[in-house]
């Protein structure tokens, strides 16, 4: 039967959110100063809204064109993240759509977004992604390249740049990601930057023990990805 093929949202969700609280709490934080983002990239509309239903706040997409297409169909009954590589062409559409965007990742985007927040006159909150580990094949400022970036992002009026996110290398074990989300928070704490989105499905638990403030966690919750 199609419906057994679903799986059990609700109670994966309250899986996830016992890890964090677990996670938290062996760090001496509040489980409560981590914002779970359910990542629902691919993820049809039936599962976001038994997500939704039990009380999940918050939704991340790395498309535009398919957060359109769910936020007319669902609404804003979450905040909407953008986690994903932002085209400049696409700008003006995502925040339209989006409440946060993880993925500040070149200045030409930090531009883009002033010129186009400016014409509304609305503030747009933003991370800058640090390719942490320098890898050719992901986007994001170099660690040695992120204070020249602050520096220049703080001149525009409608950009606010309120922490740091990473997607660190793919590792075996999760303990292996510590040492990058550490290197993070460091650079966030030197700073002065508040927010850490870091943490994916595979090692949340040890990002959030490194002080994420955000972990966004797909299949954990929804299942496999198509
Ligand atoms: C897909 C994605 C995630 C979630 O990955 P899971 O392993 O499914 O938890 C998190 N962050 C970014 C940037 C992603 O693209």
């Amino acid at each position: 039967m199609l419906e057994s093929r679903m799986p059990d949202v609700r109670e994966n969700l309250e899986r996830v959110r016992e890890r964090i609280a677990r996670a938290a709490t062996r760090a001496g934080r509040r489980p409560d100063d981590v914002l779970l983002i359910g990542v629902s990239k691919t993820v049809d509309v039936e599962r976001i809204r038994a997500a939704l239903a039990a009380g999940l706040r918050a939704l991340g997409e790395n498309r535009v064109q398919e957060a359109k297409t769910k936020v007319a169909e669902l609404g804003r009954p979450a905040a909407w993240h953008l986690i994903g590589h932002l085209q400049t062409n696409k700008v003006k559409d995502a925040l339209e759509l989006f409440d946060v965007i993880h993925s500040l990742d070149r200045l030409e985007l930090a531009q883009e977004l002033e010129r186009r927040a400016a014409t509304r006159g609305l503030a747009v909150e933003a991370m800058l992604q640090v390719n942490v580990a320098a890898e050719p094949s992901k986007g994001g400022f170099a660690p040695d390249a992120v204070d020249e970036a602050l520096e220049a992002i703080a001149k525009l009026a409608h950009v606010k740049v309120t922490g740091l996110m990473a997607i660190p290398p793919e590792v075996e074990r999760p303990e292996d990601s510590r040492r990058w989300f550490r290197g993070l928070r460091e650079q966030a704490e030197r700073r002065g930057l508040k927010r850490l989105s870091m943490g994916m499905s595979s090692d949340f638990e040890v990002a959030v023990e490194e002080g994420a403030t955000m972990v966004r966690v797909g299949t954990a919750i929804f299942g496999a990805r198509a």
